[in-house]
């Protein structure tokens, strides 16, 4: 796959924006945060009609009348605009309404089987295609699904990155897993990759961070969801981020503070980089056991030292050391140090 065209042609924006609400609530909300994403600078307009919600029961989405305001939301402010699709049906109601392109969301890329419906059904069209990953952290499935969609015809194609589901406490709603796109760049150079840090962050408070550090890394461009009033968002309102604080966020970006590829130094850094925030998430959810750890031991009367515990654990270290060839001493210093860290925690935990 090498033969890729910008989604957009006439846009030749760098980085590439993509702000929305996650759904399109009511013709109001939509045309309101139209308005104010586009005075914003943004050009391309998201919002999902149909959505894919993990409990029934819950906002599915407005349907086709949704696609009417995204119609209107395009005319009145010269936007192009994006919604999800799941099944081919979606794909021709869509259509139908003048979208300029469609992105595949991570449940249906991690369905390759629906992948190929969508695929097939695209045969002929000429419309931008953004694929997201897929839920699980399987470089192979994201290719193949943008192959499926390559394979088809289509040319304008993006992945967007959106963070894996994942059972560990992180501070993220899903991990990213920044070596996955890396790896996806990696095979196939020629595609344009966007990050979705909402999806990722889950909560406000993380998605200015994410966006600088996805761009540091090289990504194309950001998919940020974005609401008129996010509290009162009926999906995803802990996520949205209001018009103002898009224009502020967008404003504070350092573009180009790495240049990405220009030179293997800077692609090291950023290579080691996020193996160092790997190493802090992996020990902040370390340290959150060893205080549920703390816990059990003060309930049962336990002493929190158990010095064969303790023993156990630095041989084993040291004896992984020796297979992945580090030096024993320097992974003994690491877990002593760490050891005492959750000690410390334990202690700590118990006089509150
Ligand atoms: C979305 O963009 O609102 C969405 C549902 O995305 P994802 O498929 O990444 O969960
Ligand atoms: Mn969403």
């Amino acid at each position: 796959m090498i033969d890729f065209k910008p989604l957009f042609a006439d846009l030749s924006t760098e980085p590439l924006y993509i702000a929305g609400p996650c759904s399109a609530e009511s013709r109001e909300q939509v045309l309101l945060a139209a308005r104010d994403i586009a005075a914003a600078g943004v050009t391309i307009f998201r919002a999902g009609v149909w959505k894919p919600r993990t409990k029934p029961g819950s906002f599915e989405g407005r349907g086709t009348e949704a696609l009417e305001w995204l119609r209107e939301a395009k005319e009145r402010y010269g936007l192009k605009v994006i919604t999800e699709v799941a099944t081919p049906e979606h794909l021709e109601e869509a259509l139908r309404y003048d979208v300029d392109g469609i992105w595949i969301g991570a449940r249906t890329t991690t369905n390759p089987f629906a992948t190929q419906q969508i695929a097939d059904a695209l045969r002929g069209v000429d419309t931008a295609v953004i694929v997201k990953n897929p839920v699980i952290p399987d470089v192979d499935l994201w290719i193949g699904a943008i192959e499926r969609i390559y394979n088809s015809g289509v040319r304008r194609i993006a992945a967007a990155h959106r963070g894996f589901g994942t059972q560990q406490t992180t501070p993220y709603r899903n991990a990213p897993h920044w070596s996955v796109p890396i790896e996806l760049h990696r095979r196939v150079p020629e595609l344009c990759i966007m990050c979705d840090p909402s999806h990722i962050g889950g909560r406000r408070e993380l998605i200015a961070q994410l966006s600088q550090q996805a761009l540091d890394i090289g990504f194309d461009g950001l998919m940020i969801e974005c609401h008129p009033t996010p509290e009162c968002a009926l999906s995803d309102a802990a996520q949205q981020i209001t018009p103002t604080a898009l224009a502020e966020l967008i404003s504070n970006l350092e573009l180009h503070r790495t240049p990405a590829g220009a030179d293997a130094l800077s692609e090291y850094r950023l290579h080691i980089d996020t193996i160092d925030s790997k190493i802090i998430e992996l020990l902040a959810e370390r340290m959150d056991i060893a205080r549920a750890i703390g816990r059990y031991k003060h309930a049962h009367g336990m002493a929190v030292v158990q010095q064969d515990r303790y023993n156990e654990l630095l041989l084993a270290a040291e004896a992984r050391a020796e297979v992945m060839q580090v030096s024993k001493k320097f992974i003994h210093d690491i877990f002593s140090a760490i050891h005492e860290e959750s000690v410390r925690q334990q202690l700590e935990d118990k006089t509150k």
